[in-house]
């Protein structure tokens, strides 16, 4: 059934079945999936991949909260709550990306840590050859 949107390049309203804007041709279809319709709204990226992957690597709770909000996604989307599953994506993506910063940071911080040690033991190894 068509019904009016309004056009995001220049205003005006059209039908929502129309491929392009009659008025300045702006292509319409690529709109069926955020014209406020919650049925029509794809399913936002649950981000679960990256949550999953944060955590096996680190074993951070940083990567757990990730895998909860992921887990969110699915079931806010499921109950018709686009935008509680939008913000729960997001939310699933920062943490994902924290924790993996972090992980990250916490390895950089380990091999400082052996590399100095190396460095001293071999340096202590000599002092005591000669
Ligand atoms: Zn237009």
């Amino acid at each position: 059934m068509a019904q009016l949107i309004v056009c995001p390049s220049c205003g005006a309203e059209i039908s929502s079945e129309a491929r392009q804007c009659p008025h300045c041709g702006h292509p319409i279809k690529s709109l069926e999936n955020c014209n406020g319709d919650g049925a029509m709204n794809r399913k936002p990226d649950t981000h679960l991949a990256k949550a999953i992957i944060a955590t096996i690597l680190c074993c951070l709770p940083l990567g757990v909260v990730a895998i909860v909000y992921a887990c969110k996604v699915d079931s806010l989307y499921a109950a018709g709550d686009y935008q509680g599953a939008l913000s729960a994506s997001r939310k699933a993506s920062l943490w994902g990306n924290w924790s993996i910063g972090v992980s990250v940071f916490i390895c950089i911080l380990y091999v400082i840590f052996y590399v100095a040690l190396g460095g001293f033991a071999f340096l202590s190894s000599i002092g005591r050859t000669f």
